[in-house]
Parts: structure tokens; sequence; C-alpha cells
């Protein structure tokens, strides 16, 4: 559980999955991204410490390592399911997105009915994961970096990869412009940020530092610091 330092100021133990870029990422070996910057502008609004380092992990680990107590909070464009909901207590949304198909630009994927009988790439325990993993006619190939499955779709060991679009279109953006998203938004997904069970007035702190940043124009100015538009 959170503790306080000297000077009284709750201390947070922080987790990330630095293999969700823009959200989470490494850049010049610190951890950056909008859910960094964010949570970061939360904890300033809320007098609350961010215990340093930041804990990266597997995206599969997060939620066990809250469990444990190992971090308090969890920031990985973490969507808002009912079953992990049963595992953690999660913020209001504070990203609304969806997953997407990636395939090279020559490819017939044209949507989801096409991907029966192909393989495809995804990582590890992430809504994509869990959606396709229902479909019996599908080949799933699982990674714990995202990285691995779009660079699996790009030697030709998957026919694509299904992913949150968000960084499905900054793997586009950011030197890969051989692939491309096809068909509509497969879903609508909400990302939360995960809070231990064991402390709601941390949850509530979180809320209320989000309500705050959005009233006061700093979650818009974070906004578009990673997403032009
Ligand atoms: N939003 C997806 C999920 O919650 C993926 C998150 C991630 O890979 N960090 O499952």
């Amino acid at each position: 559980s959170a503790g306080k330092s000297a000077s009284q100021q709750e201390v947070i133990k922080l987790g990330a999955d630095v293999t969700f870029p823009p959200f989470e990422m490494m850049k010049d070996g610190k951890v950056t991204g909008f859910d960094i910057d964010l949570i970061k502008a939360i904890a300033a609004q809320e007098n609350l410490k961010i215990a340093d380092p930041i804990q990266t992990m597997d995206f599969q680990g997060l939620i066990p390592a809250i469990q444990t107590g190992t971090i308090d909070v969890a920031v990985a464009g973490m969507t808002i399911t009912s079953a992990r909901e049963q595992q953690v207590n999660f913020s209001k949304p504070y990203y609304h997105s969806g997953l997407s198909i990636l395939v090279k630009n020559d490819s017939t994927i044209k949507g989801l009915a096409d991907l029966k009988g192909k393989t495809v790439a995804v990582k590890l325990g992430t809504t994509a994961d869990i959606m396709l993993s229902k479909d019996q006619g599908i080949k799933i190939k699982r990674f714990n970096n995202i990285d691995d499955a779009y660079n699996e779709l790009q030697n030709g060991g998957a026919q694509a990869v299904v992913f949150d679009n968000p960084v499905n279109l900054n793997y586009i953006n950011t030197g890969h412009s051989n692939v491309k998203v096809v068909g509509s938004l497969l879903t609508g997904e909400d990302y939360g940020i995960a809070v231990t069970k064991q402390n709601s007035q941390l949850l509530q702190k979180i809320n209320d530092g989000l309500d705050k940043l959005i009233a006061n124009g700093q979650y818009e100015k974070i906004y578009r610091d990673y997403f032009k538009s």
C-alpha cells in the first residue's frame, strides 16, 4: 500500500508497460508518453509523489503487480473491462480508443471476416488477444512486446496485427509506410488508470485530479503534445 514521505506526501508506486507508444515508451533511457505526463500532472495536482523509478513490466504483469502490492497504480493504456474490474479499481475513462487491423499495403485483407484462416500477431493478454482468441478460425501468435508482433507481420510470419488503433497509427507514422490500417474499428474501448483495490482514497484523488486537469485545460495540452488534431 502507498506510504508517506517525511513531508507526509503520499508516495505511489507506479508501474507502466513501455511498449505502448505514444502512451508509454522509453526515450533516452526515460519512461515517457501521454499516460506518463498525465499521471505526473495528476500527482502534482493532488500532492502525490510518484516513487522513483517507475517500474516497467510486461502488460501481462501489471494487474498481478497491483494485486501483490508491488505497485499501487498502473498506466498502460489499459482498457476498462468487467473482468479486470474484478481485480483492480479503474479511474474514470481518460481516453477513448478501439482495435484496428494492420496489414501490409499489398494485402487482400479488408476487414475482420478476411482474418479467417490467417495468422494474426497480437500482444499477450491485451484486448486484441482476448477478442481474437474467441474466434476459432484465426491462428494467433502472441508476443509480450508489440514490436515483435509488428516484426512478425513485416517478415511474413503473420498476415495481420490487431491492436489498439492509436498505437497502430503511431507505428505507421514512425517510418513504416509499407503497412496500413484496414476496415472499421473492431471495438470501442476506454482506457482507465488502474489502482489497487486496497486504497479507495487514492482512486478518489486520481479521479479528482483527472477532473481538474480536464477542467483547467492541462489535459488538452498534454493531449496535443502527443496527438496532433
Ligand atoms: N488497451 C489494450 C488492453 O488494455 C492494450 C494495452 C497495452 O498493450 N498496454 O488490453
